[in-house]
């Protein structure tokens, strides 16, 4: 297992309801680098991790209704 799929593993599993705003804080900034990570090339580490983790969690349930949430 590469140090990407490790540490998507680990946030799925420990910080599961944290890690989507990575997806959105670490976003190109149109020069080709990560608005966060001041200097980093886009997509940065930790965009790549989220979006593992993101894989990880739809393969994990692949029968989960989308836009589920309003309950019964
Ligand atoms: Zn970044």
């Amino acid at each position: 297992m590469g140090i990407i799929a490790a540490a998507a593993a680990f946030l799925v599993r420990f910080g599961h309801d944290r890690w989507p705003r990575l997806l959105l804080e670490h976003r190109d900034d149109g020069t080709g680098h990560c608005r966060d990570c001041r200097g980093s090339v886009w997509p940065c580490t930790l965009y790549v991790i989220a979006e593992h983790a993101q894989r990880l969690i739809r393969a994990d349930s692949p029968d989960q209704p989308r836009g589920a949430g309003d309950g019964r």
